[in-house]
């Protein structure tokens, strides 16, 4: 892969909420990039980090936490080295995230022409008002939501509602990237299956670059080129899509298919449920922070931090599994213990 082929490069990023009882590392030296035009899963259980990445990648972290340390290098800038000002272009025209509550992103006295017009206008993507406006009623009939109520305000509509007009105004964005965090969680099957397909068709049309994350891997099957496996602030296991569910090298990746139900579920079966949770962040534990869960856990895994490298082709793992030599120390590269 060269570099041209990388739209945005995170190095060591960590991010910490500072709390009474300390500091809670949500996020912790983490490294990876995100390929032009690929669509990257980031997957994992509640709470282990994966909105905080989300919105570090917007420089979007909110006090009490903060981003103490990384570089974030989108096409070549880093930025971290941005003013505000210079900050908040990047976000909207550059980068776009759709959360998964809508009112936090919807402004009450706009109504829904006013938000998804104004969108496409100061992106440039329509011409006029009335294109822009015959777009937005076309992107919310395909979203689920019937044409005429776009001049509804956000307290008419209900909360799905309001969620399939964020996504609409995530998509009517033209952004390099967009991070969706759980945007499809609140949707019903239908809805979801139509806004998939409308992702990929702007994937595809406009050279977008989506991350998506979600606890849920059926949406990552099915639109996802590759796919990062985030346990406890740390990437666990990075790589295509179909070598991490057909091939899943960290026993956590492992246990994570294994939980979902219709993947490789016989009748008959019943559905795996992985023993243990995620560890509080604010005392992890030291080495791997999966091994107190892990079925295949061995003396050094409590001891040290299994290394982030790269197995087959660009299939990455964080495993002592893995490492020529689990007697021997390796150089940790997971961050601090
Ligand atoms: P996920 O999206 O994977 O569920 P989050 O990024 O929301 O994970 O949370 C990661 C960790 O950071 C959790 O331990 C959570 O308790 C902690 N955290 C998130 N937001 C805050 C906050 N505002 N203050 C303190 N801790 C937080
Ligand atoms: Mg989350």
């Amino acid at each position: 892969m060269t570099t041209d082929d990388i739209l945005y490069s995170i190095q060591n990023l960590s991010v910490e909420y500072e709390t009474r009882l300390g500091a809670v590392r949500a996020v912790d030296n983490v490294t990876f990039d995100i390929k032009k035009g690929e669509v990257l899963g980031l997957v994992g259980e509640s709470g282990c980090g994966k909105s905080t990445m989300g919105k570090a990648l917007l420089r979007m972290i909110e006090p009490p936490g903060r981003i103490i340390s990384g570089n974030l290098l989108f096409d070549d800038i880093d930025l971290m080295d941005l003013n505000d000002a210079k900050m908040r272009e990047y976000r909207g025209n550059r980068i776009g995230m759709i959360f998964q509550d809508p009112m936090t992103s919807l402004n009450p006295v706009q109504n829904i022409s006013d938000h998804l017009t104004e969108a496409m206008l100061t992106h440039e993507l329509y011409g006029n008002e009335k294109d822009a406006r015959k777009n937005a009623e076309e992107l919310i009939d395909r979203m689920g939501i019937r044409p005429e109520r776009i001049d509804d305000y956000p307290h008419q509509l209900s909360g799905g509602m309001r969620q399939r007009v964020m996504i609409a105004l995530g998509l009517a964005l033209n952004a390099d990237l967009i991070i969706a965090d759980e945007a499809t969680t609140s949707l019903d099957v239908i809805v979801e299956a139509q806004f998939l397909d409308l992702l990929r068709k702007l994937r595809d049309e406009f050279d977008l670059t989506i991350i998506l994350i979600t606890h849920n891997i059926g949406v990552v099957a099915e639109l996802a080129d590759r796919v990062a496996v985030m346990y406890a602030g740390r990437i666990a296991e990075l790589g295509n899509v179909y070598d991490v569910f057909g091939e899943a090298m960290h026993p956590y990746s492992q246990g994570l298919m294994q939980s979902v139900p219709n993947i490789r579920l016989e009748e008959g079966d019943s559905l795996y449920k992985m023993a243990g949770e995620p560890p509080n962040l604010l005392q992890p534990p030291a080495g791997c922070r999966y091994h107190p869960r892990c079925p295949q856990v061995m003396d050094i895994c409590s001891r040290e931090v299994p290394s982030f490298r790269a197995g087959k082709k660009d299939h990455y793992v964080s495993c002592w599994l893995y490492e020529d030599h689990p007697g021997q120390s390796a150089n940790p590269s997971g961050g601090t213990p």
